[in-house]
């Protein structure tokens, strides 16, 4: 599998196109990512992934969905906020096709991963996992977790999922062959993901 990768908008948020046998996944395109993918992508796209809704990581959805034709995927707990545009940025409304589930295993033409459902940066904050490649959107990243005191946050729910994330990634802690990609900045570890989380633990 192949990952191109490059940061959007004024939160320099991370859109990713993955390939495999002629075939592509985009994950998050954020505003003017669509460009960018259309020159880059090799592949025939099949699936846009959402690791969460917040209009960063979802922006570009709605004029790709229209032009490309593609599914839409999303936790059903962020699909409201595919059309809420509360902030005032000018999101144009997308459309949900297939929810993603908690611990669940998905096949989309070439390419096989399992969502883990990790909610409190919003509720519907999902992790894909392709095995050596996990996106973690904005659950975890370089020395920081995502935020958990945004109106579609929840810190409870922040503290659980910090500790499920530890529980079924801890195992693989020393593999160094397996990579993070944060919805925003560098991709990293697990086991620097594991030691972010857990000088993050003591704030809750
Ligand atoms: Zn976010």
């Amino acid at each position: 599998m192949t990952i191109h990768a490059k940061a959007f908008g004024y939160f320099k948020t991370n859109c990713y196109i993955l390939e495999q046998s002629g075939m592509s996944l985009i994950i998050d395109p954020g505003q003017g990512a669509h460009a960018w993918i259309e020159k880059t992508m090799n592949g025939k796209p099949l699936a846009i992934l959402n690791t969460h809704g917040h209009y960063d990581h979802v922006f570009d959805n709605s004029i790709l969905q229209k032009k490309m034709s593609i599914p839409i995927y999303i936790h059903q707990d962020d699909a409201l906020l595919l059309k809420d545009d509360d902030t005032e940025v000018g999101l144009i409304p997308s459309f949900p096709d297939v929810y993603l589930n908690d611990q669940t295993d998905y096949e989309i033409g070439p390419f096989r991963f399992r969502c883990i459902h990790l909610p409190g940066h919003s509720h519907g904050s999902v992790l894909l996992d392709f095995g050596k490649y996990i996106f973690s959107g904005d659950f975890v990243m370089e020395n920081t977790v995502g935020r958990y005191d945004f109106r579609t946050s929840c810190k409870a729910d922040m503290h659980k999922s910090l500790k499920k994330y530890k529980d079924q990634f801890s195992i693989y802690r020393n593999n160094r062959h397996v990579l993070v990609y944060p919805g925003h900045g560098r991709p990293i570890t697990i086991g620097e993901s594991i030691e972010t989380i857990n000088k993050w633990l003591k704030f809750f």
